[in-house]
């Protein structure tokens, strides 16, 4: 995953923990993780569910995008072929 600056720089996300399943922060990992819940909940029709899921994993992705100065992420290509 790479990522849109405040400054316009594109980076690369690094690596921050030593997960062995799976690439880039784990902030972003945790983000996948609680999209695909809110995906099964919608599945299931748990509307309160998936507004409860949304709502923490928004925040948090909001919190985490701004304590990096990040606007506005951009998949890699082989995820977005996914
Ligand atoms: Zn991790």
């Amino acid at each position: 995953m790479r990522a849109k600056l405040t400054s316009g720089e594109v980076v690369t996300l690094p690596k921050d923990c030593a997960c062995q399943t799976h690439e880039g922060p784990h902030w972003l990992y945790l983000d996948e993780m609680e999209r695909a819940e809110a995906s099964r909940a919608l599945k299931a029709h748990d509307l309160f569910e998936v507004i409860f899921i949304e709502q923490v994993r928004l925040k948090a992705k909001v919190w985490n995008m701004e304590r990096q100065g990040i606007v506005d992420l951009i998949p890699d290509q082989v995820e977005v072929c996914q």
